[in-house]
């Protein structure tokens, strides 16, 4: 632990509290053991069709969790706001079909619990990141929480939310950097990348990337996942569709099945070629 590390306000999340990386059990997956977590799936869940048929190219891709939201945070009142619980039950359909464990947005502590029966991981959105009700209500649960980083907080803000989770006694906290709001316009957000190192000093929590709303836009999708990656991210949360430009949220910053395939080969390069140089540092090192 560095100097960074020592008396920080969170206390339960901090490394100083827990020497060892915390390694989260998602089913069978654990988040956090070494080898990158892969996430993905649409923003919204539409139809049942849609999130069925993504689910099953999702997973032949190496996908291992599936995401979707169902309760939506829309800038707009007028923009599609999810398909409520009607969604929950096509992702749990669809977890059913592929094993693949889902991943989904709980906006308010009214719909946690009937959220708790359908889904395996609880996203805190960014929006929400600082929402002290729902981030106790989460604490009161023993499922996984992936906790966003709001817009505009610091990594210490997000760090202190995290802490209202673990207070309440579920220590099962992923971390995700989504980027943030900065005087940059050519992408949607800047995404966070310092965040990584940091993060990893600072907490003993597993963190992903998600470079989908981080960035905003498709085609610079790829670059900065390996970017996450070679930083030192414990996976990534990326959005897929299959047909982005129909999509009802987040079009523009979505993969298509054929794009997702691409990157899971480079992901799969990458994992091997850091395999072997682990290899070979620990023969020659
Ligand atoms: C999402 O994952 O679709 C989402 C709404 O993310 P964020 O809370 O990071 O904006
Ligand atoms: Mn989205």
């Amino acid at each position: 632990m560095s100097k960074q590390a020592a008396n920080k306000p969170y206390k339960l999340v901090s490394r100083s509290s827990h020497l060892e990386s915390t390694v989260v059990r998602v089913g069978k997956h654990f988040v956090g053991d070494g080898s990158p977590t892969v996430i993905a799936g649409p923003c919204s869940v539409e139809s049942r069709e849609q999130i069925l048929d993504i689910a099953e190219e999702l997973k032949l891709c190496g996908a291992h969790m599936l995401r979707g939201g169902a309760f939506k945070p829309r800038t707009s009142p007028y923009s599609f706001q999810g398909l409520g619980i009607e969604g929950l039950e096509y992702l749990a359909e669809a977890r059913q079909a592929t094993g693949l464990p889902v991943v989904s947005e709980v906006m308010d502590t009214d719909s946690l619990p009937a959220a708790l029966d359908y889904i395996d991981v609880i996203q805190v959105g960014a929006r929400n990141m600082q929402n002290y009700p729902l981030l106790r209500a989460v604490g009161k649960t023993t499922k996984p929480v992936l906790l966003k980083r709001g817009l505009s907080a610091t990594i210490e803000e997000w760090l202190m939310a995290a802490e209202y989770i673990l207070n309440e006694g579920n220590s099962n906290v992923i971390l995700c950097e989504r980027g943030i709001r900065t005087f940059e316009t050519a992408t949607r957000n800047t995404l966070d990348l310092n965040a990584v190192p940091v993060v990893k000093d600072l907490t003993h929590l597993p963190i992903l990337i998600d470079p989908s709303h981080g960035v905003g836009i498709a085609r610079y999708v790829p670059a900065m996942s390996m970017a996450s990656l070679a930083a030192g991210a414990d996976g990534l949360l990326l959005e897929v569709h299959p047909t982005p430009e129909t999509a009802l949220s987040d079009g523009e910053q979505s993969l298509t099945p054929l794009q997702f395939h691409q990157l899971m080969k480079r992901v799969e390069h990458y994992v091997a070629f850091q395999a072997s140089f682990d290899m070979e540092t620990s023969l020659y090192g």
